[in-house]
């Protein structure tokens, strides 16, 4: 594997790319798959912090459309979040990678609660920090937990890793002529709603100036390719 360009990123996982063939839950042989391509980015030296979303189990928004209490369901859709950090770092530690997972609603007997701090020291120490549970609120997703974990960890970029290979100006599935951007800038996905991450991910990250590179997971080796600035990826930036 090249050496990576960046000392510490944040990797985003949709939940639905841990239920690999499946259509719900999680797939243990794919999520080993998967902690094999972080832990081949650990030992190019990377610091690697983690965000897995919950909706290959439960989201609050599907719940709500359905007639459950938004608030209630969202917090539903948190604690999926949790099932799918303990499932990564179960994988990530019979591969022998080293991990934490800190949550932002607390659980003690499971995992840690967020400390940024703590979180510091276990990275600097060469293990995988798994944020849990979003920004820990209601009406926000992990997206967002995603972006405002890269950015109170200083992160040198958010890698979210989905199952299509980047953004596309239309949506690829219904219209063959989509087009696919090389770059983005930040406020051409805010203003055309390019469906990459929420708009409030979207502008924290932006306000912040912490690129977003979007990529497919899917792919065997991508991680590694996408790290190393090659692959097939869009890149969302100042314009
Ligand atoms: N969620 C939330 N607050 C957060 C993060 C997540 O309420 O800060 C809930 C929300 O219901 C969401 C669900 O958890 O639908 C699962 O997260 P998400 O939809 O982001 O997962 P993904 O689409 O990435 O699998």
């Amino acid at each position: 594997m090249t050496s990576p360009r960046y000392k510490r990123v944040l990797l985003k996982l949709s939940g639905e790319v841990l239920m690999g063939a499946q259509q719900f839950g999680i797939d243990p042989d794919f999520v080993a798959e998967l902690a094999g391509e972080v832990k081949a980015a650990t030992e190019t030296g990377l610091e690697v912090c983690l965000v897995i979303g919950g909706g290959n189990i439960f989201r609050g928004m599907a719940g709500a459309a359905r007639g459950m209490d938004r608030a209630q369901a969202d917090y539903m859709g948190m604690l999926a979040t949790v099932m799918n950090a303990l499932a990564m770092q179960n994988a990530l530690e019979q591969l022998g990678v080293h991990t934490r997972v800190q949550s932002a609603l607390q659980m003690d007997q499971v995992c840690e609660p967020v400390i940024r701090r703590r979180a510091e020291r276990h990275l600097e120490k060469g293990r995988v920090v798994i944020f849990a549970a979003g920004v820990g609120a209601p009406y926000f997703t992990t997206d967002s937990g995603a972006a405002l974990r890269a950015a109170e960890m200083q992160c040198d970029a958010l890698f979210k890793g989905t199952s299509v290979d980047g953004i596309y100006d239309s949506d690829p599935k219904a219209n063959p002529q989509a087009k696919r951007y090389n770059s983005v800038d930040y406020d051409t996905v805010l203003a055309d709603n390019l469906k990459v991450m929420d708009a409030s991910a979207v502008a924290l990250c932006r306000d912040n100036n912490i690129p977003i590179v979007v990529f497919s997971i899917r792919e065997k080796g991508n991680l590694a390719r996408v790290l190393a600035g090659e692959g097939t990826q869009t890149i969302v930036k100042k314009g």
